[in-house]
């Protein structure tokens, strides 16, 4: 008569597995690293992968609202110095 226990691994193996293909052709399987989905050897170690954020999509701020009026202010006071000089140099 067996007396050993049936271990309760399900928690264990209910984490997420890392899904890199091995050079044997199946998964990885091993635990992936919290928050990612690879293993620590597979790109889930600390500081691995791309930066955060999409430097891509920044913005240099030169066509906000605040921008175009102020080039439009300085439009308008370059045309009425223009306007006053013309109008003293004809007098
Ligand atoms: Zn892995």
């Amino acid at each position: 008569m067996s007396t050993g226990h049936i271990r309760n691994t399900h928690a264990m193996s209910a984490s997420p597995r890392c899904g890199a293909r091995t050079r044997g052709g199946f998964a990885c399987s091993a635990p992936a690293i919290r928050g990612k989905f690879r293993c620590r050897m597979h790109g889930g170690a600390r500081g691995s992968g791309a930066p955060r954020g999409n430097r891509n999509a920044e913005t240099h701020g030169a066509f906000t609202q605040e921008g175009i009026a102020e080039r439009r202010a300085i439009r308008a006071l370059i045309s009425d110095a223009e306007t006053l000089l013309a109008k003293i140099a004809s007098d």
